[in-house]
Protein backbone atom coordinates (compact mmCIF):
# COMPACT_ATOMS: atom_id res chain seq x y z
CA UNK A 1 0.00 0.00 0.00
CA UNK A 2 1.26 3.68 -0.89
CA UNK A 3 3.19 4.93 2.12
CA UNK A 4 2.25 8.84 2.65
CA UNK A 5 5.08 10.37 4.20
CA UNK A 6 5.00 12.37 6.99
CA UNK A 7 6.42 16.18 7.49
CA UNK A 8 8.18 18.07 9.91
CA UNK A 9 8.74 21.52 8.32
CA UNK A 10 11.28 23.48 9.74
CA UNK A 11 10.94 26.27 8.01
CA UNK A 12 10.19 28.38 10.92
CA UNK A 13 13.40 27.03 12.75
CA UNK A 14 16.23 25.89 10.63
CA UNK A 15 15.03 27.92 7.44
CA UNK A 16 14.96 30.96 10.09
CA UNK A 17 18.63 30.02 11.06
CA UNK A 18 19.57 31.25 6.97
CA UNK A 19 21.88 33.91 7.44
CA UNK A 20 20.07 37.51 7.26
CA UNK A 21 17.13 36.04 7.90
CA UNK A 22 14.50 37.47 11.08
CA UNK A 23 10.74 37.32 11.44
CA UNK A 24 8.90 39.01 13.42
CA UNK A 25 5.77 37.24 15.78
CA UNK A 26 3.16 37.61 13.61
CA UNK A 27 4.91 36.79 10.16
CA UNK A 28 6.17 33.55 11.87
CA UNK A 29 2.36 33.04 12.30
CA UNK A 30 1.43 34.55 8.84
CA UNK A 31 4.33 31.59 7.93
CA UNK A 32 2.74 29.27 10.38
CA UNK A 33 -0.94 29.30 9.35
CA UNK A 34 -0.03 28.99 5.37
CA UNK A 35 2.23 25.51 6.44
CA UNK A 36 -0.80 24.29 8.36
CA UNK A 37 -2.95 24.87 5.29
CA UNK A 38 -0.59 22.98 3.18
CA UNK A 39 -1.12 20.00 5.25
CA UNK A 40 2.11 19.66 6.68
CA UNK A 41 2.02 17.20 9.86
CA UNK A 42 4.50 18.86 12.31
CA UNK A 43 5.25 22.87 12.47
CA UNK A 44 9.18 23.15 13.92
CA UNK A 45 8.93 26.78 15.37
CA UNK A 46 11.64 27.49 16.79
CA UNK A 47 14.27 27.18 19.88
CA UNK A 48 12.21 28.45 23.05
CA UNK A 49 15.00 29.00 24.98
CA UNK A 50 17.25 31.42 22.55
CA UNK A 51 14.97 34.44 23.67
CA UNK A 52 12.34 36.13 24.51
CA UNK A 53 10.41 37.30 21.26
CA UNK A 54 11.29 33.69 19.80
CA UNK A 55 9.82 32.08 22.83
CA UNK A 56 6.95 34.54 22.33
CA UNK A 57 6.71 34.24 18.33
CA UNK A 58 6.39 30.26 19.56
CA UNK A 59 3.69 30.67 21.76
CA UNK A 60 1.65 33.01 19.72
CA UNK A 61 1.56 30.07 17.39
CA UNK A 62 0.69 27.28 19.65
CA UNK A 63 -2.13 29.24 20.62
CA UNK A 64 -3.73 30.19 17.33
CA UNK A 65 -2.61 27.02 14.89
CA UNK A 66 -4.63 24.43 15.20
CA UNK A 67 -4.14 21.64 12.41
CA UNK A 68 -0.51 20.97 12.90
CA UNK A 69 1.96 19.66 15.83
CA UNK A 70 3.62 22.74 16.92
CA UNK A 71 7.14 21.92 17.77
CA UNK A 72 9.90 23.65 19.72
CA UNK A 73 13.46 22.07 20.10
CA UNK A 74 16.15 22.35 22.87
CA UNK A 75 19.42 20.91 23.95
CA UNK A 76 19.00 18.08 26.47
CA UNK A 77 19.51 20.19 29.79
CA UNK A 78 16.18 20.65 32.17
CA UNK A 79 16.21 24.72 31.57
CA UNK A 80 15.72 24.28 27.66
CA UNK A 81 13.09 21.48 27.81
CA UNK A 82 11.28 22.61 30.39
CA UNK A 83 11.28 26.24 28.01
CA UNK A 84 10.33 24.49 25.05
CA UNK A 85 7.64 22.90 26.56
CA UNK A 86 6.16 25.87 28.04
CA UNK A 87 6.05 27.49 24.75
CA UNK A 88 4.13 24.55 23.35
CA UNK A 89 1.93 23.31 25.75
CA UNK A 90 -0.98 25.59 24.95
CA UNK A 91 -1.25 24.11 21.33
CA UNK A 92 -3.90 21.70 20.16
CA UNK A 93 -0.69 19.25 19.40
CA UNK A 94 2.09 20.00 20.86
CA UNK A 95 5.78 18.52 21.15
CA UNK A 96 9.64 18.98 21.84
CA UNK A 97 12.54 18.31 19.99
CA UNK A 98 15.72 17.72 22.01
CA UNK A 99 19.08 16.96 20.19
CA UNK A 100 22.63 16.75 20.87
CA UNK A 101 25.85 16.43 18.89
CA UNK A 102 27.12 12.62 18.95
CA UNK A 103 29.76 13.02 16.65
CA UNK A 104 33.52 12.58 17.86
CA UNK A 105 34.42 16.13 16.19
CA UNK A 106 31.07 17.78 17.68
CA UNK A 107 32.02 16.14 21.06
CA UNK A 108 35.14 16.95 21.36
CA UNK A 109 35.79 20.78 19.27
CA UNK A 110 32.30 21.78 20.26
CA UNK A 111 30.95 19.75 23.41
CA UNK A 112 33.93 19.04 25.34
CA UNK A 113 31.67 15.98 26.79
CA UNK A 114 32.95 12.31 26.33
CA UNK A 115 30.75 9.77 24.52
CA UNK A 116 29.58 8.57 28.14
CA UNK A 117 28.07 12.49 29.15
CA UNK A 118 26.75 12.84 25.50
CA UNK A 119 25.05 9.74 26.08
CA UNK A 120 23.52 10.66 29.48
CA UNK A 121 22.30 13.45 28.42
CA UNK A 122 20.43 12.49 25.96
CA UNK A 123 19.06 9.73 28.13
CA UNK A 124 17.95 12.58 30.59
CA UNK A 125 17.28 14.87 28.40
CA UNK A 126 14.19 12.82 26.52
CA UNK A 127 12.87 11.29 30.21
CA UNK A 128 12.66 14.66 31.37
CA UNK A 129 10.44 15.48 27.88
CA UNK A 130 8.47 13.05 28.58
CA UNK A 131 7.55 14.47 32.11
CA UNK A 132 5.90 16.67 29.94
CA UNK A 133 4.46 15.01 26.78
CA UNK A 134 4.67 11.81 25.08
CA UNK A 135 5.17 13.80 21.78
CA UNK A 136 8.91 13.83 22.07
CA UNK A 137 11.38 13.22 19.08
CA UNK A 138 14.90 13.27 19.81
CA UNK A 139 17.64 14.45 17.02
CA UNK A 140 21.20 12.97 16.99
CA UNK A 141 22.97 16.11 15.37
CA UNK A 142 25.60 15.62 12.75
CA UNK A 143 24.54 11.64 12.88
CA UNK A 144 26.29 11.28 9.54
CA UNK A 145 29.81 11.52 11.06
CA UNK A 146 29.20 9.49 14.01
CA UNK A 147 30.65 6.15 14.95
CA UNK A 148 27.46 3.76 14.12
CA UNK A 149 28.03 1.58 17.59
CA UNK A 150 27.46 4.86 18.73
CA UNK A 151 24.40 5.76 16.80
CA UNK A 152 23.16 2.60 18.28
CA UNK A 153 23.63 3.31 22.27
CA UNK A 154 22.11 6.49 21.83
CA UNK A 155 19.22 5.33 19.77
CA UNK A 156 19.04 2.88 22.48
CA UNK A 157 19.16 4.97 25.64
CA UNK A 158 16.48 7.46 24.42
CA UNK A 159 13.94 4.62 22.61
CA UNK A 160 14.27 3.29 26.13
CA UNK A 161 13.22 7.01 27.58
CA UNK A 162 10.11 7.01 24.98
CA UNK A 163 11.23 9.15 22.27
CA UNK A 164 8.62 9.08 19.68
CA UNK A 165 11.19 9.87 16.44
CA UNK A 166 14.53 9.80 16.33
CA UNK A 167 15.92 12.30 13.65
CA UNK A 168 18.81 10.99 12.13
CA UNK A 169 20.93 14.29 11.18
CA UNK A 170 23.05 14.74 8.07
CA UNK A 171 24.00 18.03 9.98
CA UNK A 172 26.54 19.12 7.50
CA UNK A 173 25.01 17.38 4.51
CA UNK A 174 28.23 15.35 3.86
CA UNK A 175 26.16 12.07 3.07
CA UNK A 176 26.04 9.87 -0.10
CA UNK A 177 22.25 9.07 -0.96
CA UNK A 178 23.54 4.99 -0.85
CA UNK A 179 25.63 5.57 2.85
CA UNK A 180 22.69 7.41 4.18
CA UNK A 181 20.56 4.29 2.74
CA UNK A 182 22.66 1.93 4.17
CA UNK A 183 22.45 4.18 7.94
CA UNK A 184 18.60 3.78 7.96
CA UNK A 185 18.72 -0.01 7.32
CA UNK A 186 21.36 -0.53 9.77
CA UNK A 187 19.16 1.30 12.49
CA UNK A 188 16.04 -0.15 11.07
CA UNK A 189 17.70 -4.28 11.75
CA UNK A 190 18.81 -3.05 14.82
CA UNK A 191 15.64 -1.15 16.15
CA UNK A 192 12.63 -2.29 14.17
CA UNK A 193 9.89 -0.55 15.79
CA UNK A 194 11.76 2.47 15.50
CA UNK A 195 10.42 5.68 13.51
CA UNK A 196 12.97 7.84 11.81
CA UNK A 197 13.27 11.19 10.52
CA UNK A 198 16.05 12.24 7.97
CA UNK A 199 17.03 16.10 8.73
CA UNK A 200 19.73 16.48 5.41
CA UNK A 201 21.66 19.36 4.44
CA UNK A 202 22.08 20.62 1.15
CA UNK A 203 25.82 21.34 1.53
CA UNK A 204 26.50 18.94 -1.60
CA UNK A 205 23.61 19.58 -3.36
CA UNK A 206 21.65 16.16 -2.29
CA UNK A 207 19.67 17.07 0.61
CA UNK A 208 16.86 16.36 -1.84
CA UNK A 209 18.18 12.79 -3.13
CA UNK A 210 19.17 11.93 0.65
CA UNK A 211 16.28 12.84 1.90
CA UNK A 212 14.21 10.80 -0.44
CA UNK A 213 16.65 7.67 -0.31
CA UNK A 214 16.06 7.70 3.47
CA UNK A 215 12.40 7.26 3.17
CA UNK A 216 12.80 4.22 0.79
CA UNK A 217 14.82 2.69 2.84
CA UNK A 218 11.83 2.87 5.38
CA UNK A 219 11.96 6.59 7.36
CA UNK A 220 8.41 7.98 7.77
CA UNK A 221 9.47 11.69 8.07
CA UNK A 222 11.46 14.17 6.52
CA UNK A 223 12.64 17.85 7.59
CA UNK A 224 12.53 19.81 5.11
CA UNK A 225 12.33 23.84 4.50
CA UNK A 226 10.42 26.11 1.79
CA UNK A 227 12.53 27.27 -1.02
CA UNK A 228 15.56 25.26 0.26
CA UNK A 229 16.62 27.78 2.93
CA UNK A 230 18.34 26.75 6.31
CA UNK A 231 21.97 27.13 7.98
CA UNK A 232 24.64 27.42 4.92
CA UNK A 233 23.52 25.67 1.86
CA UNK A 234 19.81 25.20 3.50
CA UNK A 235 18.11 21.92 3.90
CA UNK A 236 16.00 19.52 1.27
CA UNK A 237 13.41 22.00 0.27
CA UNK A 238 9.53 21.09 0.71
CA UNK A 239 8.69 21.87 -2.49
CA UNK A 240 11.07 20.04 -4.36
CA UNK A 241 10.63 16.78 -1.78
CA UNK A 242 6.72 17.17 -2.03
CA UNK A 243 6.96 17.22 -6.38
CA UNK A 244 9.17 14.66 -6.09
CA UNK A 245 7.21 12.05 -4.25
CA UNK A 246 4.39 13.37 -6.11
CA UNK A 247 5.48 13.55 -9.60
CA UNK A 248 6.96 9.69 -9.02
CA UNK A 249 4.62 8.53 -6.66
CA UNK A 250 3.96 5.26 -8.80
CA UNK A 251 7.23 4.74 -9.20
CA UNK A 252 8.42 5.23 -5.24
CA UNK A 253 5.04 3.67 -3.66
CA UNK A 254 4.90 7.24 -1.84
CA UNK A 255 3.07 9.81 -2.20
CA UNK A 256 2.32 13.36 0.12
CA UNK A 257 -1.17 14.20 1.89
CA UNK A 258 -0.56 17.89 0.99
CA UNK A 259 -2.13 21.00 -0.90
CA UNK A 260 0.40 21.17 -3.46
CA UNK A 261 -1.67 24.24 -5.27
CA UNK A 262 -0.51 26.28 -2.25
CA UNK A 263 3.07 25.70 -3.12
CA UNK A 264 3.90 28.95 -5.18
CA UNK A 265 1.80 31.46 -2.69
CA UNK A 266 3.51 29.92 0.43
CA UNK A 267 6.71 30.28 -1.72
CA UNK A 268 6.19 34.14 -2.33
CA UNK A 269 5.36 34.58 0.81
CA UNK A 270 8.48 33.48 2.08
CA UNK A 271 10.58 34.61 -0.36
CA UNK A 272 8.99 38.00 0.64
CA UNK A 273 8.96 37.95 4.56
CA UNK A 274 12.81 36.50 3.97
CA UNK A 275 13.80 39.07 1.52
CA UNK A 276 15.41 36.04 -0.30
CA UNK A 277 14.02 34.75 -3.92
CA UNK A 278 14.99 31.46 -4.86
CA UNK A 279 17.67 31.48 -7.74
CA UNK A 280 15.68 31.78 -11.17
CA UNK A 281 16.56 27.98 -11.95
CA UNK A 282 15.36 26.47 -8.87
CA UNK A 283 13.42 23.34 -8.95
CA UNK A 284 9.46 23.54 -8.63
CA UNK A 285 9.40 27.45 -7.49
CA UNK A 286 12.74 29.82 -9.27
CA UNK A 287 11.13 31.74 -11.76
CA UNK A 288 12.01 29.99 -14.92
CA UNK A 289 11.23 26.54 -13.31
CA UNK A 290 8.18 26.66 -16.54
CA UNK A 291 10.34 29.26 -18.64
CA UNK A 292 11.63 28.34 -22.17
CA UNK A 293 14.53 29.55 -23.78
CA UNK A 294 15.46 26.91 -26.72
CA UNK A 295 13.46 27.25 -30.28
CA UNK A 296 13.41 23.25 -30.24
CA UNK A 297 11.89 23.63 -27.01
CA UNK A 298 9.51 26.26 -27.20
CA UNK A 299 8.19 24.77 -30.52
CA UNK A 300 7.76 21.70 -28.30
CA UNK A 301 5.68 23.29 -25.75
CA UNK A 302 3.36 25.18 -27.40
CA UNK A 303 2.63 21.74 -29.24
CA UNK A 304 2.07 19.93 -26.42
CA UNK A 305 3.51 21.08 -22.81
CA UNK A 306 4.21 17.77 -21.94
CA UNK A 307 7.28 17.66 -24.15
CA UNK A 308 9.23 19.89 -21.73
CA UNK A 309 7.48 20.08 -18.58
CA UNK A 310 7.19 16.77 -16.15
CA UNK A 311 5.20 19.12 -13.80
CA UNK A 312 1.66 21.36 -14.18
CA UNK A 313 1.69 24.70 -13.63
CA UNK A 314 -1.87 24.65 -11.69
CA UNK A 315 -0.25 21.86 -9.72
CA UNK A 316 2.11 24.33 -8.06
CA UNK A 317 -0.39 26.90 -7.67
CA UNK A 318 1.38 28.82 -10.74
CA UNK A 319 -1.28 30.48 -13.06
CA UNK A 320 -0.52 28.90 -16.99
CA UNK A 321 -0.28 32.54 -17.75
CA UNK A 322 3.08 32.20 -15.94
CA UNK A 323 4.31 29.84 -18.43
CA UNK A 324 7.03 31.92 -19.77
CA UNK A 325 7.96 31.96 -23.73
CA UNK A 326 11.42 33.67 -23.51
CA UNK A 327 12.26 35.34 -26.60
CA UNK A 328 15.90 35.43 -26.80
CA UNK A 329 18.88 35.04 -29.59
CA UNK A 330 18.25 31.32 -29.20
CA UNK A 331 14.66 31.08 -29.12
CA UNK A 332 12.60 30.63 -32.57
CA UNK A 333 10.17 32.01 -34.56
CA UNK A 334 6.77 30.06 -32.63
CA UNK A 335 7.88 31.59 -29.28
CA UNK A 336 8.03 34.70 -30.94
CA UNK A 337 4.74 34.22 -32.28
CA UNK A 338 2.98 33.07 -29.34
CA UNK A 339 4.61 35.90 -27.30
CA UNK A 340 3.41 38.65 -30.34
CA UNK A 341 -0.23 36.91 -30.14
CA UNK A 342 -0.86 37.96 -26.27
CA UNK A 343 0.63 41.43 -27.21
CA UNK A 344 -2.80 41.31 -29.77
CA UNK A 345 -0.82 40.73 -32.74
CA UNK A 346 -1.49 38.22 -35.41
CA UNK A 347 1.18 38.73 -38.23
CA UNK A 348 1.30 36.77 -41.60
CA UNK A 349 3.74 34.17 -42.02
CA UNK A 350 5.97 36.98 -44.22
CA UNK A 351 5.42 39.60 -41.56
CA UNK A 352 6.14 36.97 -38.62
CA UNK A 353 9.69 36.48 -41.09
CA UNK A 354 10.39 40.17 -40.34
CA UNK A 355 9.85 40.54 -36.69
CA UNK A 356 11.76 37.46 -36.27
CA UNK A 357 14.83 39.13 -38.10
CA UNK A 358 14.76 42.50 -36.51
CA UNK A 359 14.18 40.62 -33.21
CA UNK A 360 17.58 38.93 -33.74
CA UNK A 361 19.37 41.88 -35.01
CA UNK A 362 18.17 43.81 -31.84
CA UNK A 363 19.51 40.91 -29.85
CA UNK A 364 23.32 41.03 -31.11
CA UNK A 365 23.23 44.68 -29.62
CA UNK A 366 20.51 44.64 -26.52
CA UNK A 367 20.76 41.87 -23.65
CA UNK A 368 17.27 41.31 -23.05
CA UNK A 369 13.84 42.53 -25.31
CA UNK A 370 11.21 44.39 -22.93
CA UNK A 371 7.58 44.53 -24.41
CA UNK A 372 8.39 47.70 -25.71
CA UNK A 373 10.79 45.99 -28.70
CA UNK A 374 8.39 43.31 -28.90
CA UNK A 375 6.01 45.99 -30.15
CA UNK A 376 7.96 48.14 -32.13
CA UNK A 377 9.48 45.08 -34.16
CA UNK A 378 5.49 43.60 -34.66
CA UNK A 379 4.62 46.89 -36.28
CA UNK A 380 7.75 47.41 -38.31
CA UNK A 381 6.87 43.81 -39.53
CA UNK A 382 3.81 45.25 -40.28
CA UNK A 383 4.88 48.00 -42.34
CA UNK A 384 6.64 47.17 -45.61
CA UNK A 385 8.81 49.88 -45.67
CA UNK A 386 10.02 49.90 -42.23
CA UNK A 387 13.97 49.63 -42.72
CA UNK A 388 14.80 46.62 -40.15
CA UNK A 389 18.25 47.77 -39.30
CA UNK A 390 17.78 51.53 -38.95
CA UNK A 391 15.14 50.78 -36.24
CA UNK A 392 17.21 48.12 -34.33
CA UNK A 393 19.60 50.87 -34.33
CA UNK A 394 16.77 53.16 -33.14
CA UNK A 395 15.66 50.75 -30.55
CA UNK A 396 19.17 50.31 -28.60
CA UNK A 397 20.53 53.44 -29.09
CA UNK A 398 23.93 54.63 -30.76
CA UNK A 399 26.05 53.02 -28.22
CA UNK A 400 24.80 49.41 -28.87
CA UNK A 401 24.67 46.73 -25.90
CA UNK A 402 23.01 48.25 -22.43
MN1 LIG B 1 19.77 21.57 10.44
Amino acid sequence: MTRIVKFFETTLRDGEQTPGINYFAEEKLEIARALADMGFDTLDCGFAISGEPEFEAIRLIARNVSTAEICSICRCFPGDIDRAWEAVQDAAQGSIHPFISTSPLHREAKLGKTRAEVLELARTGVARGRQHTPNVDFALEDTTRTEHDFIFEVIDAVMKEGARFVALCDTVGFALPWEFGELVDEVRREFPTIRISAHCHDDLGLAVANALTALMHGAERVDTCVNGLGERAGNAATEEVVMAIRTRRKDLDLDVRVDTTKIIPTSRLIARLSGMRPQWTKAVVGANAFAHGGGIHQDGVLKDTRTYEIMRPEDIGLPPSERRMFVGKLSGRAALNAQLKELGYDLTPDQLARAFQLVKVILGKKRVLEEMDLRRCAEAAMSPTADVEALALETVGEDGRE
